[in-house]
């Protein structure tokens, strides 16, 4: 039997579990991270079918939640390292002129408030910064390794098929396998495709000189900003905030979703894309002429999902909970679930594994049922978050606009204590959301769930 020793020093031998993630997006690295840094360490193999990891995509953000997960994890000043930064100011405008309707302070208050920062980074450094540190800790990350199948066994390890003809045996298998997961379709027996929400999202990033090329002095003073900025209206919203040391900055445009069914993307044309957004704040409309290409993004989600796990096999993120990206919360909730789940395989693990096969997986699917309890409810309120949001930050011009217009006006700058009818602003929500310390509820959770297994 080999044994390896963990960072601490412990010796462990491999007899542990083995726990294969279907996946190396951004939930899938956070839980091999979490899964290795166990004391001692579980055996993790990721398996991802794109032949190489490709860091694409546009900004993202790390809200306080995932912030106090990664910071654990140790990775918060390598985060900072490949561009990561506090932002200072959420400011909310209108469309019509970019009046500023309220500034939420972030940068300092996050930390005192809910312990930890929000940061907001290039997609691709983020998840090259959690693949490297998988790698480091000693996750086994395998690419052009495309899952076709798992044979679910009671009295067996899990077996997983690959595209090329390899299998690999697990005893725990993770779908970290993202919006299309087929994870999910073995877990429920039948397909469960998300749904259509209404809205499309363009994304775009640009450089700083093509940006300052447009010698337009509003928009200069934005680039000197780290503020996430968002422009309010009717139907639709704009988003645009600088990466990479101000280097670049990230332009997210959400519209009415006018692709047909079952199409996830397509190149729009330039002038339709501009058209959405003709009558808005001028500085806005030079930022979007600057931009190449119109893809458009149809954004899915589902309310709800009955079932997260099936013996020995557990969801997450995307595969579980896909969310309207409006409350910056996808990411941060799959780095959420992945930590968790590390942190319930170590104790279980630690609590000593039965070394008979079947009842070695009874228990885990009893475990996982224990995980979709702690994960289902919170990811829920999230996704209904996000298409409250929606509301609030789309309403037309009227009686409606003009109450939640005058409520941001009067919430009070930087203490944002107390009730309001918008998530955003409602300190108990964001408490609940951004300031919920889901790994010390699980340690309290999975106590119990020993003791109850132990009766
Ligand atoms: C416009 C927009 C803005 C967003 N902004 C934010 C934000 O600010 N903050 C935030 O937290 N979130 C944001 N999100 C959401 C966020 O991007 C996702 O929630 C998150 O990336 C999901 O991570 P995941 O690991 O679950 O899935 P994914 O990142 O989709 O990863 C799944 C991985 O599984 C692999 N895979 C799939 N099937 C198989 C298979 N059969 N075999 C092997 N590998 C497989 C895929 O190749 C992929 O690498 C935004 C989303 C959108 C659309």
């Amino acid at each position: 039997m080999a044994t390896e020793r963990s960072e601490t020093g412990k010796s462990s031998n491999t007899n542990g579990l083995h726990v294969a993630i279907i996946g190396a997006g951004i939930g899938g690295l956070a839980c091999a991270i979490a899964c290795r840094r166990a004391n001692p360490p579980l055996q993790v193999t990721v398996l991802e079918r794109t032949p190489e990891i490709l860091t694409i995509g546009a900004g993202i953000h790390i809200p306080p939640n995932a912030c106090r997960v990664l910071t654990r994890f140790g990775l918060l000043e390598k985060l900072k390292q490949a561009g990561g930064y506090q932002v200072q100011d959420f400011t909310l405008r209108r469309y019509e002129n970019g009046q500023v309707l309220v500034e939420k302070p972030l940068k300092d208050r996050m930390e005192t408030e809910y312990g930890a920062q929000w940061i907001a980074i290039h997609r691709g450094d983020y998840q090259n910064v959690l693949l490297k540190e998988a790698r480091a800790v000693g996750a086994v990350v395998l690419t052009s390794a495309d899952v076709t199948g798992v044979n679910l066994a009671s009295d067996r390890a899990q077996t997983l098929l690959l595209k090329d003809g390899r299998r690999i045996s697990a005893d725990v298998v993770i779908g970290a396998d993202g919006l299309w997961s087929l994870t999910r379709e073995i877990v429920l027996g039948r397909p469960f495709p998300p749904t259509e929400t209404g809205d499309l999202a363009y994304r775009g990033t640009f450089t700083r000189a093509q940006l300052k090329g447009l010698k337009n002095e509003r928009v200069d003073k934005l680039l000197e900003q780290s503020n996430i900025q968002v422009w309010l209206g009717p139907g639709r919203h704009a988003v645009f905030y600088p990466l990479r040391n101000h280097t670049e900055y990230n332009l997210v445009l959400i519209a009415a979703d006018d692709l047909p069914t079952g199409v996830r993307t397509s190149q729009g044309s330039l002038e339709e894309m501009a058209a959405n957004f003709e009558g808005w704040d001028p500085i806005l409309n030079e930022i979007i002429s600057c931009l190449k290409t119109a893809l458009k993004w149809k954004l899915l989600h589902f309310k709800e999902l009955d079932q997260w796990t099936k013996g020995a096999v557990a969801l997450l993120g995307d595969a579980s909970h896909p969310t309207l990206p409006y409350q910056g919360q996808g990411a941060a909730m799959a780095v959420e679930d992945g930590a968790i789940l590390g942190l319930l395989l170590e104790k279980f693990q630690s609590a000593g594994i039965p070394s008979n096969q079947a009842e070695k997986n009874e228990k885990l699917e009893s475990l996982f049922r224990l995980y979709e309890g702690l994960r289902k409810k919170r990811t829920e309120v999230n996704v209904a978050g996000a298409v409250h949001t929606r509301h609030y930050y789309h309403l037309a011009d009227g009686p409606e606009q003009e109450a939640r217009d005058e409520e941001l006006a009067g919430l009070p700058g930087g203490r944002w204590k107390g009730l309001c009818s918008f998530n955003w602003g409602d300190a108990e929500y964001q408490q609940s959301l951004l300031g919920f310390d889901v790994l010390a509820d699980t340690e309290k959770r999975f106590d119990e769930w020993l003791g109850d297994m132990q009766e």
